[in-house]
């Protein structure tokens, strides 16, 4: 699985990195950013809570 970032959609809360720093981080434009690796077994419930607690809707892991 891998997480993907809609930058259009992200408004820079910031949660996402708390959630699961291992994955998102903030990027240079002030907008989240994921990891562009396969994300790791033991990650991908802290992933898809980044994604389920995303304000927005801008997170996808899949
Ligand atoms: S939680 Fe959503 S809106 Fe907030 S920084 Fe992450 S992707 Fe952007």
């Amino acid at each position: 699985m891998k997480a993907i970032v809609d930058k259009d959609t992200c408004i820079g809360c910031g949660i996402c990195p708390d959630v699961c720093p291992e994955i998102f981080r903030m990027d240079d434009d002030g907008k989240a950013i994921a990891s562009d690796e396969e994300i790791p077994e033991e990650l991908v419930d802290n992933a898809m809570d980044a994604e389920a607690q995303c304000p927005v809707g801008a997170i996808h892991v899949e």
